[in-house]
């Protein structure tokens, strides 16, 4: 219903926008509404999540009332596979596995921190709230430097991040699609009009918006 034309927009501002503050990202550009080019990286099979808020998993895990906001970001990491339900994984299981260095994790790391701050900056600036977010990272060749480097190698969008409005903390995140709220093209598109991607008169009407039925889709 559009919504990879929105992620593809929003994506590219704030990898764009991450890029202009020293981030290295894996985006050459926007080639058309729904494709990007990028930069070839070696995924590190890691998610690296960043929290704010507790909900999700980890209110459930650790019984955390939604909602908590934490006293610092909390960093944890999931171990990229599927069939598992991509679970969560300590630093030493990345170093006993050889899924990253020492070096390449404490670089990751702070790049993470700062990506959050810049993020949260970012979305405190048009009334949206960083609940948390998961990125990826990538190892890509360096032309100019004949070395490999690491690069955010992912996309940024309302399906990666938990976003909600200031206010109300209305969700305007793929949590729509997760617990069945509906208006999830009309959530998207609230964020991108909000960072200035489409135009303030875009208006997309509910009723053009049915409610998800029974979707057979996993819902990560
Ligand atoms: P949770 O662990 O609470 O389910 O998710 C934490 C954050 O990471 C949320 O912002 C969620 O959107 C994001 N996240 C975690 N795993 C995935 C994933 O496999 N796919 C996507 N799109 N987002 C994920």
């Amino acid at each position: 219903e559009g919504k990879g034309v929105l992620n593809n927009r929003i994506s590219e501002y704030i990898l764009t926008n991450l890029s202009q503050c020293g981030i290295k990202t894996h985006l050459v550009k926007r080639l058309n509404m729904r494709e990007q080019l990028i930069r070839k990286a070696e995924i590190f099979p890691i998610e690296f999540i960043v929290r704010n808020i507790a909900t999700g998993s980890l209110s459930k895990r650790l019984d955390i009332s939604e909602g908590t906001v934490l006293e610092k970001p909390l960093l944890e990491y999931c171990y990229k596979k599927d069939e598992l339900n991509d679970p969560l994984i300590s630093k030493d299981h990345i170093f006993a596995f050889g899924w990253a260095t020492e070096n390449e994790i404490k670089e990751i790391d702070k790049t993470t921190l700062r990506i959050n701050d810049l993020l949260m900056g970012m979305f405190r600036g048009i009334g949206i709230k960083l609940v948390d977010f998961k990125i990826e990272f990538g190892k890509a060749w360096n032309k100019e430097t004949e070395q490999k480097e690491i690069l955010l190698a992912d996309e940024i969008s309302p399906d990666t991040c938990r976003l909600w409005d200031i206010k109300t903390e209305k969700k305007l995140d793929k949590d729509r699609f997760r617990k069945d709220l509906g208006n999830i093209i009309q959530a998207y598109q609230e964020v991108a009009r909000r960072l200035g991607i489409v135009p303030e008169t875009t208006n997309v009407s509910e009723v053009n918006f049915k409610k998800p039925t029974s979707i057979n889709i996993k819902k990560r």
